[in-house]
């Protein structure tokens, strides 16, 4: 086989990735787009030692999970992986690959596995579902300004002002946007040259509020015209939604990171609310929060539902980011302390307490391995009052997983339960084996969807003292 050389191969998998996989010859080829169940004419790109990478050149006998992509350019898009997959295929792909993340990297026996695992969550409509968008802001060839989405792995521009999984204004705004620069003849930031002003728009939407939060990260201190721009977004005719926050993001440095430090609120009060379940939440342009509310709903009442509080529990949660877990516990719970390194997310979570007239949850900055740790040494020593016996401990960290300093502490500390909300079922997987093999036993695993077309998948895991 050589490079460009055409062959028949049946797609039989799909990597972690969502690239789908084939074997010919004893080589594994893995082909972009492609999906399991397809019989394609490929073409390869690149040959190894014993696999490769291929293209599709025609789909010659379609598998029946395959779809027409509802977005035009979800192929050049980096953001969606498997819109060509069916949707309820794309919750077996994922209900399988964190069941066998457990069984593979967790060495969770099968039979105990099955016995805990449940289906997937999915959504009743995968489309639609991000509150949160970032626009890079560019200029195309010709000289037009441009607003879409970085083409995978690069930082081309594709223009998508209507992304199908975000909020249908986005579209609105955008072109209100850009009319705006060219009115009042405002260019795009170039990467390359560093000069130009507008580098992307940030929109967020409370999907139970129906706020809409608007923030341009611009190079720059000031925008020019900027109350034409306020009042030409505050104008849009929306339905049940309306504009309640305009900023700008300050960032003129030469970096891939998207919002610069600095906030300048041009209208409104600086945050839009939302409300999850029964508790609502303070957003403003520099915080953290869920991007699919339906399905942290869903992801956050199984925690909850996990957990099985009674009103006495006092409850440690790790990487509360600005207290959402917390604070939905807390209304079962005696005492919830959250513990977050970003202290912004700390400040926030300290406010969602206070509007929602929650005392119970006390929040502290710091490394989840560093502060959990203290707490087990301290109450080795018998520094804290009994009463601050843990009897659940809930995490949530990033892809990564649990820092071993932070697990050594946990099953130190003993508690009852430990619920384990994850964003990647690999690590997870490596976690729960850790905390299997120091006292505990996996009850229940729920995978939920929070991100639909992509490769993502949130899961819930409960764990119990034995
Ligand atoms: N539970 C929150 C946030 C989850 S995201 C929610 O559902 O909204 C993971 C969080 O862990 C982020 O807020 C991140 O800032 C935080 N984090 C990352 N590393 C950490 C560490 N070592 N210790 C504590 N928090 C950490």
């Amino acid at each position: 086989m050589n490079k460009n050389d055409e062959f028949e191969l049946d797609i039989t998998d799909l990597s972690d990735e969502g690239t789908g996989i084939g074997k010919k010859d004893g080589f594994v080829y893995f082909v972009k787009d492609a999906v399991p169940g397809d019989h394609v004419l490929a073409a390869a790109t690149k040959l190894k030692k014993n696999y490769g990478f291929a293209r599709i050149v025609k789909v010659l006998r379609a598998s029946p999970d395959r779809v027409q992509a509802p977005c035009l350019i979800a192929r050049q898009c980096g953001g969606c992986q498997l819109q060509q997959m069916s949707y309820e295929a794309q919750l077996r792909f994922k209900e399988k690959k964190v069941y066998n993340n457990l069984l593979r990297i967790g060495e969770v026996p099968e039979d105990a596995l099955k016995a805990v695992f449940e289906p997937i969550v999915g959504m009743e409509n995968p489309f639609r579902y991000r509150n949160k968008a970032q626009f890079p802001v560019a200029e195309d060839k010709s000289g037009n300004i441009i607003m879409g989405f970085y083409a995978g792995r690069t930082h081309a521009v594709i223009p998508c002002e209507d992304c199908l999984l975000g909020a249908p204004e986005n579209k609105l705004i955008l072109e209100t946007i850009r009319h705006f620069m060219l009115e009042n003849h405002i260019r795009p930031y170039n990467e390359v040259t560093g000069k130009g002003l507008v580098r992307h728009v940030l929109i967020r939407k409370g999907f139970s509020s129906g706020e809409l939060m608007v923030c341009l990260v611009i190079n720059g201190e000031k925008l020019p015209q900027q109350e034409k721009l306020v009042e030409a977004l505050c104008k849009l005719p929306f339905k049940n939604v309306s504009i309640k926050s305009i900023s700008l993001s300050i960032n003129t440095e030469r970096t891939n990171v998207i919002m610069g430090r600095k906030i300048v609120n041009l209208y409104g009060p600086g945050y839009i609310e939302d409300t999850i379940g029964d508790v609502r939440f303070r957003i403003s342009p520099l915080s953290f929060y869920q991007v699919n509310p339906v399905q942290t709903e869903k992801m956050y009442g199984a925690a909850l539902e996990f957990a099985d509080l009674h009103g006495t529990e006092n409850i440690y949660d790790l990487y509360c980011g600005i207290g959402t877990i917390s604070l939905f516990m807390s209304k079962k719970a005696k005492h919830v302390y959250g513990v977050e390194i970003v202290p912004d997310a700390i400040r926030d979570a300290k406010q969602n307490a206070s509007i929602n007239g929650i005392t119970n949850a006390d929040f502290s900055v710091g490394a989840a391995e560093e502060v959990l740790p203290a707490f087990y040494e301290a109450q080795k020593k018998k520094a804290v009052e009994a009463r601050e016996k843990i009897d659940v401990i809930s995490v949530d960290p990033p892809r990564k997983g649990c820092d071993e300093a932070c697990l050594e502490a946990i099953v130190g500390i003993a508690p009852e339960k430990i619920v384990y909300v994850s964003c990647d079922s690999a690590t997870l997987a490596r976690d729960i084996k850790y905390l299997r093999a120091h006292g505990y036993d996996l009850k229940k695993v729920r995978p939920v969807d929070n991100f639909p077309e992509t490769v993502h998948v949130e899961t819930v895991a409960l764990l119990h003292r034995i």
